[in-house]
């Protein structure tokens, strides 16, 4: 006889019992392997598992316990409205990243282009052209890897307007080009400590760490935006807790207008916008 669900269940809860999130953890990890729902667990505890799915369950709760985050397990996250393909190539998207895509929304109208840079999966772009069908929206990113997957994404959720492009933030564009920058761009500082904890080790440092002050990508955001940016467009970008008034400033100095700061789901600030007026 092959463990039940629940009996799979309060293995995994035990075996993970060191983790920050055991029981959604397991969760997870146990309807990827059963192909099912979370209701399923629940209403068919008695259900046994075949010999494969057990092995298999083992096999990824054993991972999970040496640090693998679960998406790189799994293979994707939900973000937004969407189900999206991860892999190592790029960072796992975060919930406090959709503050990104509601602040977006609140200003995109019919027609506007808009660009994310340092797409990663595609999560904000794909999010945002989800929502809009009447926007043009490009995504960057200097990882080959990363746009391959933010494609495949597009073409998993049939998003393929969406265009993606080769590009180190928006050094390649036009003056004047687009209605809206949004990014999550890499923001840790270098010798940040929780660079050795938790999921962050799994993801490639080019998409988490930036310089000494974790300053440096925002810096080049700012100024380009704010010449690639149309009269009255907007730049928006997520930050780490304690950067809020250093990019406020920044954003300040290069001739940003009507800026404000937003807190993430935790309440911690996150992100800063700013109006381009002349
Ligand atoms: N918010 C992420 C973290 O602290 C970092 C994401 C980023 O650098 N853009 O784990």
């Amino acid at each position: 006889m092959q463990p039940t669900v629940h009996e799979a269940l309060a293995f995994g809860r035990a075996e993970l019992s060191d983790s920050l999130s055991p029981d959604v953890d397991v969760q997870i990890l146990l309807c990827h392997v059963l192909d099912c729902t979370p209701t399923r667990l629940h209403v068919s505890p008695e259900h046994e598992l075949e010999a494969q799915q057990w092995q298999l369950f083992n096999q990824l709760v054993e991972r999970r316990k040496q640090g693998e985050p679960v998406a790189h397990l799994t293979g994707s996250r939900g973000f937004w409205s969407l189900d999206l393909l991860v892999d190592n190539s790029t960072l796992i998207p975060r919930p406090d990243t959709e503050l990104l895509v509601s602040l977006a929304l609140s200003k995109i109208k019919p027609n506007m282009t808009v660009v994310d840079l340092g797409t990663g999966t595609g999560a904000i772009a794909l999010s945002l052209a989800a929502e809009k069908a009447d926007i043009d929206v490009i995504a960057t990113d200097f990882s080959f890897a990363a746009l391959q997957l933010a494609q495949k994404n597009a073409n998993r959720h049939a998003l393929e307007q969406v265009r993606f492009i080769n590009m180190s933030w928006l050094v390649g564009f036009k003056s004047a080009s687009f209605d809206l920058v949004v990014s999550n761009p890499p923001y840790i500082e270098m010798r940040d400590p929780h660079l050795n904890q938790g999921d962050v080790r799994f993801e490639p440092l080019s998409a988490l760490v930036s310089g000494p002050d974790g300053l440096e990508d925002i810096r080049q955001i700012v100024v380009q935006a704010a010449k690639c940016l149309k009269k009255d467009g907007w730049l928006l970008v997520e930050h780490g807790y304690q950067q809020s008034a250093a990019v406020q400033q920044l954003f300040t100095d290069a001739g940003f207008e009507h800026i404000s700061a937003h807190q993430d789901f935790g309440g911690q600030d996150r992100a800063v916008m700013g109006q381009l007026t002349l």
